[in-house]
């Protein structure tokens, strides 16, 4: 038998159970690793809730680090012995083991340790594609970045800065702010109600090419208004919600600008990229570019305490959940 996190319904963290489960055996293509740490991510949230769906029962979590105890059929990629990490679906990651496809695995370099790998994954790779493929940003660019204190937020500071870019941050309070101060933004704002105004001051009138905007509801249409003329909004969460439906005139409206939601998944599919992504990752971590802050960690078995701490915006950096 193994120790899970299991959801049996949609609700508040009280629905999550700490549960005996049988410890499931690897399948053709797969791993059954023990988790060192598994990652504590807003998407977690999302699943608990219902925003996104899942059959149930089920155990929620997407992203951990730990060793290879047994492969099934045809693995060649990885073996028993190994450390590695991953961070995507499918859900299952809070246990202290699980079985995953090997192909979604990635061997951990000596010098990452299994904390700091649950806590970098998914929001390290997140952080990646969004500076590097969904708006390539480039040296001398202005970009906003919301919760920019929280787990992504704080590798996107630290690794826009290392590429050259100015910050503009936007946080809830005045110790946030600090932090993401001290982890590379330039110019932090506390609160949204002024950003566009805040952004016109900082930038001189020319406003951003992009906004990277994790917060969703409350601040969407804010964020268009920090956007120059083809600017590009990029809504990659909801922590706030989700954003309604939009009027696309609105684009046109507000100088011909780019929208899209997108998630990491479609960005690590193909093996490659996901190979591409996680190398990048791992030598800005390496190289000390980018640092990973892990400000919480929780048993796992009590993560609902980890749940109430992240939906309060208690949380700063990443936090890890140690079975
Ligand atoms: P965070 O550590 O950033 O925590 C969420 C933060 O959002 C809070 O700390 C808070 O910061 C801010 N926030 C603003 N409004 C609210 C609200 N109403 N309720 C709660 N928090 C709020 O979480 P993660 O780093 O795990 O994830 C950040 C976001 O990125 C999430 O929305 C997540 O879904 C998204 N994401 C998307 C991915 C993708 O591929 N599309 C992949 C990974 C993450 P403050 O107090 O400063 O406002």
């Amino acid at each position: 038998m193994t120790k899970a996190i299991r959801i049996h319904t949609n609700g508040g963290p009280d629905v999550m159970r700490w549960e005996d489960v049988p410890t499931p055996e690897p399948g053709p293509g797969e791993a059954l690793i023990r988790h060192g740490a598994v990652g504590l991510n807003y998407i977690d949230v999302y699943f608990r809730t219902g925003l996104y769906k899942s059959a149930l029962p089920t155990t929620i979590g997407m992203e951990g680090a730990g060793t290879v105890l047994t492969v099934g059929d045809g693995v060649t990629t990885v073996k028993p012995g190994d450390r590695v990490a991953y961070a995507g679906g499918p859900l299952g990651a809070y246990a202290t083991e699980r079985v995953i496809a090997a192909d979604r695995l990635v061997i951990l370099p000596d010098a990452i340790d299994f904390t700091t790998a649950a806590a970098m994954m998914l929001q390290g790779m997140t952080a990646q594609y969004l500076l590097r493929r969904t708006y390539k940003v480039s040296a001398g660019e202005t970009i906003v970045v919301h919760a920019a204190a929280g787990g992504v937020g704080l590798i996107l500071c630290q690794w826009a800065k290392h590429l050259g870019v100015t910050v503009i941050g936007v946080v809830s309070t005045e110790e946030k702010a600090e932090l993401a101060r001290a982890h590379g933004a330039a110019h932090v704002i506390v609160g949204h109600a002024n950003l566009p105004a805040e952004v016109k001051r900082i930038t001189g009138g020319t406003m951003v090419p992009v906004v990277y905007d994790s917060v969703g509801k409350d601040t969407f249409m804010t964020s268009l208004d920090c956007l120059a003329p083809l600017g590009m909004m990029v809504s990659y969460g909801n922590a706030s919600g989700a954003v309604p439906p939009v009027d696309i005139s609105i684009l046109s409206a507000k100088g011909s600008l780019f929208l899209t939601r997108p998630t990491l998944a479609t960005y690590t599919t193909k093996r490659d990229d996901l190979e591409r992504v996680t190398a990048d990752l791992f030598s800005v971590v390496a190289s000390g570019a980018v640092k990973i802050r892990v400000n919480q960690t929780f048993p796992l078995a009590e993560a609902a305490a980890a749940h109430i701490a992240l939906e309060a915006r208690q949380t700063t950096g990443s936090t890890v959940l140690v079975p």
